[in-house]
């Protein structure tokens, strides 16, 4: 592993060791889970693998599989004590994706009947077929090797 298992500038790794509070409601041997200081909706967590990476391209596949693992318990419980029939799973990587804590993370965000939240994105960008199977191509090429090693 290239980073350092944590950084003592980030937030989030200050949040994990104790050192700032946060409203904690997950904390595991991989990962914790806390409530966002700035919530889009009631219940917000953000879940944080405990490693500190920059971002999901730093972070590697067997974290992001422990990690991962938590979400299923982690939204059950959430859309039961807030009582929403719907989330989105966000993570915003990268300054130009919203990305404002360089340690990776995901967002759990409940969702209600009428919340402020402007969803979904606008789609309907136009691509010509050669495009779409031109990139369709790079990306199988791109991810032979994670086919293979599955
Ligand atoms: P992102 O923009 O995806 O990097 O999200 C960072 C999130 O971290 C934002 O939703 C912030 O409200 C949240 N956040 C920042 N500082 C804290 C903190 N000390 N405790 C809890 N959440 C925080
Ligand atoms: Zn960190």
């Amino acid at each position: 592993m290239t980073t350092q298992s944590h950084d003592s500038g980030c937030v989030f790794c200050r949040i994990i060791r104790g050192e700032i509070p946060a409203l904690k409601v997950l904390e595991t041997e991989h990962a914790v889970a806390f409530l966002d200081i700035n919530p889009i909706n009631v219940g917000h967590v953000l879940l944080v693998p405990r490693v500190h990476h920059a971002n999901l391209t730093e972070l590697p596949e067997v974290d992001a599989a422990r990690v991962g693992a938590l979400l299923p318990a982690l939204v059950r419980a959430v859309c039961s004590v807030v009582k929403a029939e719907a989330f989105n799973v966000v993570i915003n990587n990268g300054t130009l994706a919203g990305q404002t804590v360089f340690h990776g993370h995901w967002h759990i965000i409940p969702r209600f009947a009428g919340d402020p939240v402007h969803w979904p994105w606008p789609h309907g960008q136009k691509q010509t077929q050669e495009a779409l199977s031109q990139i369709q191509a790079d990306l199988r090429e791109a991810l032979a090797p994670a086919a293979a090693n599955d």
